[in-house]
């Protein structure tokens, strides 16, 4: 079978380069899975785990914002922040959802703060998510 090269990286530092049969990345219009031979095309990505997969291995990385670039037998994704499942301080991730749902929860939608907030608590679930699928 066929693999697709992956690499993700942050502004600060390269966090994944491997082979995958399967790249599964939330863009802004939904779920897309990548395989070698996928044409070629650049989306930005909502904050979610990527998941790549390898025969019976699948890593997943906490991805936040930034694109998703599909080249021939290439994906790069050059993300806001990404951490592996061993890299993710979990009880750092705790807080900060705790955090932030306490603050949610006293704001108005309207709010100019509340948008910020969410992304946040966003961003510690899915930290958490991904600590918690270490095999
Ligand atoms: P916190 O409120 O705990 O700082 P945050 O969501 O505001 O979290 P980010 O702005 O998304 O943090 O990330 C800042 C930097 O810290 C990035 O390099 C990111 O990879 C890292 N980081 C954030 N939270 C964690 C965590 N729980 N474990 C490991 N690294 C983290």
């Amino acid at each position: 079978m066929a693999t697709v090269q992956v690499d993700i990286v942050t502004p600060e530092r390269k966090v994944f380069q491997g082979e995958a049969d399967i790249v599964i990345a939330r863009g802004v219009e939904g779920e897309l899975g990548v395989m070698a031979g996928h044409i070629p095309l650049v989306t930005p990505l909502k904050t979610a785990p990527v998941r790549i997969k390898q025969g019976d291995k699948e890593t997943l990385i906490a991805v936040s914002g930034g694109f998703l670039e599909v080249r021939p037998d290439k994906v790069n994704i050059l993300a806001d922040t990404a951490e592996l499942p061993e890299e993710i301080d979990v009880e750092r991730a705790k807080k900060a959802k705790a955090r932030h749902e306490t603050i949610l929860k006293r704001l108005d939608k309207t709010d100019k703060d509340y948008l910020r907030h969410k992304r946040a608590l966003e961003r510690a679930e899915v930290r958490l998510q991904v600590a918690n699928s270490k095999s």
